[in-house]
């Protein structure tokens, strides 16, 4: 029997995953929250790769679209969408499979709860329904295997301590911008004029630093948890884009800017309207503008900063409500699959892109015919790559593709 595939997401990793499949002759059904493909890329879209075309574009893509640009050129996230996602979307192997503006709100073993039939066959031998957000209201549809591209930028992480919002961080939640600013097309509007505070210490925390620091108008204030970050530098980084990054934190740090104050050691004890609102029976919403009072807890001891901006860059983590139904291990440190947890904390560096194929065995759940793929299968790990995910594509659909037998790891 033909299994039916669901791919839920339309970014990099579900439409090469859609493309495999296509190849392989199985019948996929693409479900894509946005209203058209790679919404989460587009979302960063004024953010420059630090990784290359040639590392961008799968050999599937490329196969499928021979004009999908080559080179050692970084695309921005916009080109990217542009010139490589949208035109795969546009391949006649893949018109008509892809739902947009359909939101999958949830999964199940049709008629199974989570506890039930423990590593027996009759889990993998019943369809999965997915629940749907459609823009006509509700609907359902089933599949026999689900891959489960759905990224993670759409989760920001919190704020506070230990991961945890910070005390006022959920009443002041609309103050706060968690995604990364465009510094460019702000400008003009003096959008980030006056005292920034940005937390987080990842790549994207280390952009949006660099961007804050060049507005003449804006005074930052990084807190950053560690005490002695490296910045996740890489020794002779063969990415110069990740090393640009490495160099200008590093320099901020040092106090070599005038505008940007950088807090090493330090976390956000807690966030309070300036002035603080009298208490009434009734609260209510703090002014757009007014500034925000934050407590600090540095290596010297308390601080308190006023703030007219706060940009929480913290890192995301994927939805795992989606898969809550499902029997998925997931790891406790990472909140990744275990498997692919264990493999990934076990190789050694820090430099994604030395991280080695993982074998579908580690992709695989106890739930049979459920596999999470892409930018979410790293649970909080934030070492991803569009190759990793590339990688993890082949081994879901290829390895035993030809085999006498025919099994694939995704046959039923
Ligand atoms: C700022 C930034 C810079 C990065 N730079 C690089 C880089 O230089 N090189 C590199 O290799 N990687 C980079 N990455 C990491 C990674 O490659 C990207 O995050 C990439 O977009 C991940 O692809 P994905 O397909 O797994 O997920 P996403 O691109 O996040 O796509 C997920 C898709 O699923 C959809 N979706 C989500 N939930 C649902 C749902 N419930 N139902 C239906 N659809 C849903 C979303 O709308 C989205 O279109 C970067 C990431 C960020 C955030």
């Amino acid at each position: 029997m033909t299994p039916r595939i669901a791919v839920i997401g339309a970014g990099p990793i579900g439409l090469d995953a859609a493309l495999a499949c296509t190849d392989a002759g199985w019948p996929v059904t693409v479900y894509e929250a946005g209203p058209s493909a790679a919404t989460h890329v587009r979302a960063w879209g004024h953010v420059r790769l630090f990784t290359p075309w040639e590392l961008n574009v799968s050999p599937r893509m490329r196969a499928h679209l021979p004009t999908a640009p080559t080179g050692n050129a970084c695309p921005t996230g916009t080109e990217l969408a542009d010139r490589l996602l949208h035109p795969l979307t546009e391949l006649p192997a893949l018109q008509g499979r892809i739902r947009y503006a359909t939101r999958v709100a949830a999964i199940s073993r049709t008629g199974l709860l989570k506890h039930e039939h423990i590593a027996d066959i009759t889990r993998a031998e019943t369809p999965f329904t997915l629940l749907l957000d459609t823009p006509d209201g509700e609907d359902t549809a089933q599949a026999d295997i689900v891959l489960d591209c759905t990224g993670t930028y759409a989760n920001p992480n919190t704020l506070g301590d230990g991961g945890i919002p910070a005390p006022g961080e959920r009443a002041l939640a609309h103050r706060i911008t968690r995604t990364l600013p465009n510094t460019t097309t702000d400008r003009a509007s003096d959008r980030w004029a006056g005292t920034v505070l940005l937390v987080g210490a990842g790549k994207s925390a280390q952009t949006a630093a660099r961007d804050l620091a060049t507005l003449p108008d804006t005074h930052l204030i990084w807190v950053v948890r560690d005490a002695h970050p490296n910045w996740g530098a890489i020794q002779d980084d063969p990415l110069p884009g990740r090393q640009e990054l490495v160099d200008i934190s590093q320099k901020l740090a040092d106090s070599a800017h005038a505008r940007a104050t950088v807090h090493t050691g330090t976390h956000i004890q807690s966030l309070t309207p300036s002035p603080a609102p009298t208490p009434t029976p009734t609260p209510t919403p703090t002014p757009g503008n007014a500034p925000i009072l934050v407590r600090l807890a540095t290596p010297q001891g308390p601080q308190e900063v006023r703030v007219d901006h706060i940009v929480s860059l913290t890192g995301y983590t994927g939805d795992p409500t989606l898969h809550r139904q499902l029997q998925v291990h997931e790891c406790y440190a990472t909140g990744a699959p275990m498997n692919l947890s264990a493999a990934l904390l076990g190789s050694s560096g820090a430099d994604c892109l030395a991280q080695p194929a993982v074998g579908v065995d580690v992709l695989r759940n106890p739930e049979p015919h459920f596999y999470i793929l892409g930018a979410k299968s790293y649970g909080r790990l934030n070492t991803f790559l569009l190759r990793s995910g590339y990688e993890q594509v082949n081994e879901v659909t290829s390895p035993y593709a030809h085999t006498r037998s025919g099994h694939t790891p995704l046959s039923r």
